[in-house]
């Protein structure tokens, strides 16, 4: 599919259309700024740079402390992204890893651990999963019941995960386990870095309903793991977790309704101007009604942008956007399957793996939405966050939290 008239053809006969990233333009900046002009030289010197180089230089995390990042601030990282994609130079692919595991070991790691593990997890060599959730532990994860139990010099790990995306590729994962049952559940978790491929860890795919296998359930029987496995102390775990899931960074570029990627309500519209079909009055009053949604929330995510790039913490707007853009996600797709018609049952596999996890197709993305409200914590979660958190009202009586 090579032009655009060649994809709004696609659409109106098979309901399908290329999903493309939105970008958003960030501020210009000044071409003379010294951290530009360093970076160019850098470029030129490493015209093609490996994982490994990018990562020597602080510049696949730059928000990291150094020597694995820069202390970069949101208008630096904004313009080593810009710089990396003047270049055409992609950063290794190692979501949890670079996003989560990372920052929690730079965080809380002795500098053994940092050294052990981070340079192989920033070029990508070495990719991570995050094993947090089990079968009867989600939204409630201080619940879980994986077992830690100390024998000599070891910590011997039983219990199940589920929900593990990438663990049939990952070389390490970041595990919460218990090592206690005094006190209050979360006062029991420790926080571990688990290998994968260790005698004792069974993985089993879990092919989701868009066809792809990115979720594994993941069995612990009597995998031993040396003390220097844990991060930080014996029942600190919990805090630990909350420094993993916290480090999402605001996303500073894509708006796609798919967790950042994919297409926006607008495409949509583009989408169907472009499109010689007649819509109903009420496929045009939800048509507008999404379009507008999706404006809220592009002027939501602006402010946020914006107040990262004051210093300031997104706060509130940040539990209120993730609630909002999920359901969102959800209309805009919705929305597009039935404008589609029948052929919109058709599906469209994406690339698969982890790069093309989003797929390319409308009806993968509206398979794919699915799982909006669900990761990352569910909508009803977030909206329990909002109620106790920004709008003061009472906690749930069983909150752990
Ligand atoms: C795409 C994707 C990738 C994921 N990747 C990973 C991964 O790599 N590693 C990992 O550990 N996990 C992963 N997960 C799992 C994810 O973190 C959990 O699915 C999520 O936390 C919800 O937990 P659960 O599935 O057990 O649902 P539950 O917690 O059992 O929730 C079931 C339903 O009850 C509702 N509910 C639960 N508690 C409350 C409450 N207090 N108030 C109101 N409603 C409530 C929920 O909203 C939901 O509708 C992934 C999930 C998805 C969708």
């Amino acid at each position: 599919m090579d032009t655009a008239m060649d994809q709004q053809e696609e659409f109106r006969r098979h309901g399908r259309a290329l999903l493309a990233p939105m970008t958003v333009t960030p501020p210009s900046h000044d071409d003379d700024d010294p951290r530009r002009r360093e970076l160019r030289a850098w470029l030129v010197e490493h015209p093609n740079p490996t994982g490994s180089e990018l990562a020597d230089a602080g510049l696949v995390a730059p928000h990291l402390a150094r020597p694995w990042g820069r202390v970069a601030d949101a208008d630096y990282q904004l313009i080593i992204d810009e710089e990396l994609e003047r270049a055409k130079v992609h950063r290794p692919i190692n979501p949890i890893g670079i996003g989560w595991a990372g920052p929690t070991i730079v965080y809380a790691g002795t500098e053994a651990q940092q050294e052990r593990w981070l340079p192989r997890l920033l070029s990508g060599e070495e990719f991570w999963c995050q094993l947090f959730s089990e079968p009867g532990s989600g939204s409630d994860l201080a619940s879980l019941t994986t077992t830690a139990t100390r024998d000599g010099d070891e910590w011997v790990i039983n219990g199940q995960k589920v929900w593990t995306s990438y663990a049939h590729l990952a070389t390490w994962g970041i595990l919460l386990a218990r090592t206690s049952n005094e006190g209050l559940p979360h006062q029991g978790i420790s926080y571990f870095v688990c290998p994968m491929r260790v005698e004792g860890v069974t993985i089993r795919p879990i092919v989701d309903m868009t066809g792809d296998h990115a979720f594994n359930e993941v069995f612990f029987d009597d995998v031993r793991l040396p003390l220097d496995h844990m991060i930080g102390e014996v029942n600190d775990g919990w805090r630990l977790a909350k420094v993993t899931l916290g480090n999402e960074r605001v996303s500073l570029s894509g708006e796609g309704v798919l967790w950042g990627r994919g297409p926006t309500a607008a495409d949509l519209v583009e989408q169907v101007r472009a499109t010689p079909m007649t819509l109903s009055a009420l496929e045009r009053d939800e048509l507008v009604r999404c379009w507008s949604h999706g404006e809220i929330l592009r002027l939501l995510r602006l402010r946020l942008v914006s107040a990262v790039q004051a210093g300031r913490e997104p706060g509130a707007e940040a539990s209120v956007r993730k609630a909002l853009a999920d359901d969102h996600g959800q209309e805009v797709m919705n929305l597009a399957h039935r404008l589609a018609g029948s052929s919109g049952m058709l599906t469209g596999r994406g690339p698969g793996g982890v790069a093309g996890a989003v797929g390319s197709s409308w009806s993968f993305g509206f398979l794919y939405a699915q799982a909006l409200t669900i990761g990352g914590g569910t909508s009803a979660v977030q909206r329990n966050i909002i109620g106790e958190k920004v709008l003061g009202l009472a906690r749930e009586p069983d909150a752990t939290r």
